[in-house]
């Protein structure tokens, strides 16, 4: 938006995002419809992500990453949000390559964190059950262990890149008598994994193409040393200490989701005519627009100083909570205003502001929902 600038965009920041920008552009919308009809993307466009270095942008490059810091993976989320693409789901693949850095075994990393910035391994995060989501600590889905392996049974819903995953990190119970002590994460390799079962993707009111799937385990065995970090007990703390990350991101694209109904809805509006005259003519049109513009802006801001903590490695889980929480309801305010403001093409899904509108509202709800978020935060006052 125009004289603001990020202050930790650097010219390789805007380097790089020229060419994300550019193979969104080129490769990713020319399929954003026909992901969204088959409810999945393909894994193909997984490893072409891989190969522009989309994936895992600010992993050590001894691991296959790209070796940069977070801003190279905000800009990824940027601009996908920015062309409408929300059916691609590389945040996930972020936060779990954040989780096999901070706590794998070193066998761990080399094992999958090359082939996840190659684009072929994709991942997922299997936390929440039919049964169970804002309390974590109740899952139900248990790996007892008998000799070299863990034998999983249980199901997970609403899990994002359910389809196309060959790579679960799976929340489960290794001591189901403990509530969080109970927990351990596991990595289950889903290829030929017998007793492993998904169902089609769920049908949603929003991010129509993102594959948000159902999860089946009936006896499927895994191996003991696909415990993250190898040791029991441990999954719980390791969620907690990642989810600052997770929570920055959803904030994050709610701005960028802001930003452009922001200017969307400007264009819209200086070509719409009314009564005789261009819509922005109105002043009803234009204070709706400024206001919408001055709270994008101070999210914007807000933001911009979590990811320069986040760089820095100083951004507290509080603030991050505060980032997801404030962030997605000043978004989903400020697309519902733009929509207003579209009229009856507003409501129609020609209209890229229809998509914003839809696909922003889950951000309320995932990640921890904004009224975890303030439960959270309330304990640091
Ligand atoms: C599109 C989509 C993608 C998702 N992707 C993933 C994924 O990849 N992996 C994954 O594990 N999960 C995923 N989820 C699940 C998501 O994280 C959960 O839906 C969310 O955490 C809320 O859990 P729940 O749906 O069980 O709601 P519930 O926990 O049943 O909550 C229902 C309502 O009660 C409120 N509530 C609950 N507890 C409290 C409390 N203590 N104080 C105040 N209010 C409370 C909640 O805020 C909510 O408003 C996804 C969900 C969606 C819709």
């Amino acid at each position: 938006m125009h004289d603001y600038s990020s202050p930790w965009l650097t010219a390789e920041h805007t380097l790089f995002r020229d060419n994300v920008r550019r193979f969104v552009e080129s490769e990713f919308v020319p399929q954003r419809e026909r992901w969204t009809d088959q409810g999945h993307s393909d894994p193909a466009a997984w490893r072409r992500a891989g190969e522009t270095g989309l994936l895992c942008p600010d992993v050590p490059t001894e691991y296959g990453g790209g070796g940069a810091d977070f801003g190279f993976d905000a800009i990824v989320y940027e601009e996908l949000s920015r062309a409408c693409v929300s059916g691609f789901g590389c945040a996930i693949q972020s936060i779990v390559a954040h989780y096999l850095l901070a706590y794998a075994t070193e066998a761990q990393k080399q094992k999958y964190l090359p082939r996840m910035a190659t684009g072929d391994i994709i991942t997922a995060i299997a936390m929440t059950e039919p049964g169970t989501g804002s309390d974590l600590q109740a899952v139900k889905t248990r790996a007892l262990r008998s000799g070299d392996h863990y034998v999983v049974n249980g199901s997970k819903t609403f899990i994002t890149n359910g389809y196309n995953a060959n790579l679960i990190v799976l929340v489960c119970k290794t001591n189901p008598a403990e509530r969080a002590k109970g927990i351990s994460l596991l990595l289950v390799e889903t290829d030929g994994l017998e007793g492993f079962r998904r169902g089609q993707p769920l049908k949603k009111i929003g991010m129509k193409a993102q594959d948000t799937c159902e999860l089946f385990f009936d006896d499927v065995r895994v191996p003991v040393e696909n415990i993250i970090g190898g040791q029991e007990g441990q999954g719980f703390f390791q969620l907690m200490s990642q989810l600052g990350r997770e929570r920055l991101m959803i904030g994050l694209q709610s701005v960028a989701a802001m930003e452009s109904a922001v200017r969307l809805t400007t264009e819209y509006v200086k070509t719409r005519e009314a009564f005789g005259q261009k819509l922005f003519a109105l002043q009803n049109t234009r204070f709706t627009l400024v206001e919408c513009a001055t709270e994008a802006r101070i999210a914007r801001v807000f933001v911009d100083d979590c990811i320069t903590r986040l760089i820095a490695g100083t951004l507290d889980s509080a603030t991050a909570s505060m980032a997801k929480y404030w962030c997605s309801e000043r978004a989903q305010e400020a697309i519902h205003r733009c929509l207003q403001l579209h009229g009856g093409y507003g409501y129609m899904l020609d209209y890229p502001i229809a998509h914003y509108f839809a696909d922003n509202r889950v951000s309320m709800i995932y990640g921890g929902s904004n009224e975890i978020m303030k439960e959270l935060i309330s304990r640091s006052l």
